[in-house]
């Protein structure tokens, strides 16, 4: 554990999602200005990506561009720096709809290359829509996180990478958690770690979400190992069973917790955007 020591960890902050509703936590913020001022409190926090989806006028998942343009905005002007990771997730469109929004050029994009199942449903991503989603990134220099639910979604992005389909080492994140999908299983945990840096070198940085009760164990497994971490109300609305999450910046406050336990400083933006490889701020 001493190795990790001194190694910055970038917190990922997953602000929204598609699922969470107000009925839930009413800190899950579903308007535009809502998910700025959340973003900014978890940027302050120490969060310094934002992973976003957005919401209609009814609160359900979209994936309108145009409300993907004015969070972005929003996020350049109150989190200067902030790294904007837009989800390309299936729960708010079908096809090529969910890939709508890549020509704002956010920093980041999240993408899913293979299929699995989610509690109540097929989370579909069939190869064509795949190579579509990536060609788009390509295109508009929007870096890739790669959502592996299962191990052979890390080996996928191996593939993709050495046909120049990813840009540059790929960004893993390890998903667990999902019900139907990958449990929090420490052995398969600590096989995907070794997967990505046999694939992609030691240094590879990689990343890990948990969901529900799982997001304290993946956190506390991912700043242990020397990874960087996801948090926020889209993955968990709770602190414990019996206490809601007052707000995103709660949740990004238990990683620092975690960070500071480990020894490893909490990266800056600056330091994040190099970590990953990103461009400056656009
Ligand atoms: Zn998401």
């Amino acid at each position: 554990m001493t190795d990790v020591k001194g190694k910055p960890c970038i917190i990922c902050v997953a602000i929204t999602g598609s699922l969470p509703t107000k009925a839930n936590n009413p800190a899950v913020p579903i308007t535009v200005s809502e998910q700025v001022e959340s973003t900014h409190e978890a940027f302050e926090a120490g969060a310094t990506i934002a992973h976003c989806h957005v919401r209609d006028d009814e609160g359900k998942p979209t994936s309108d561009p145009e409300r993907f343009a004015r969070l972005k905005e929003g996020l350049k002007m109150h989190c200067p720096g902030m790294i904007v990771q837009f989800s390309t997730g299936g729960r708010s469109g079908a096809g090529q709809a969910r890939g709508g929004m890549l020509p704002l050029r956010p920093d980041m994009a999240s993408l899913s290359v293979g299929s699995n199942n989610f509690p109540t449903r097929v989370y579909e991503n069939p190869p064509d829509l795949v190579d579509w989603l990536a060609s788009e990134m390509l295109n508009y220099g929007v870096k890739p996180e790669v959502e592996a639910f299962d191990l052979s979604h890390i080996l996928k992005a191996k593939e993709m990478q050495q046909k120049g389909q990813l840009a540059g080492t790929p960004y893993v994140q390890f998903v667990m958690g999902v019900k139907n999908a990958m449990p929090a299983d420490r052995d398969v945990f600590d096989y995907y770690i070794r997967t990505v840096e046999r694939l992609f070198g030691k240094d590879a940085p990689w990343c890990a979400a948990g969901i529900g009760p799982a997001q304290i164990i993946l956190n506390d497994w991912s700043v242990s190992s020397g990874g960087h971490a996801r948090t926020g109300l889209e993955d968990n609305v709770r602190l414990d069973r019996d206490r809601l999450a007052p707000s995103n910046a709660a949740l990004v406050a238990r990683v620092v917790d975690l960070c500071q336990k480990y020894e490893r400083p909490v990266a800056d933006w600056r330091q994040a955007r190099q970590i990953l490889g990103l461009a400056p701020p656009r």
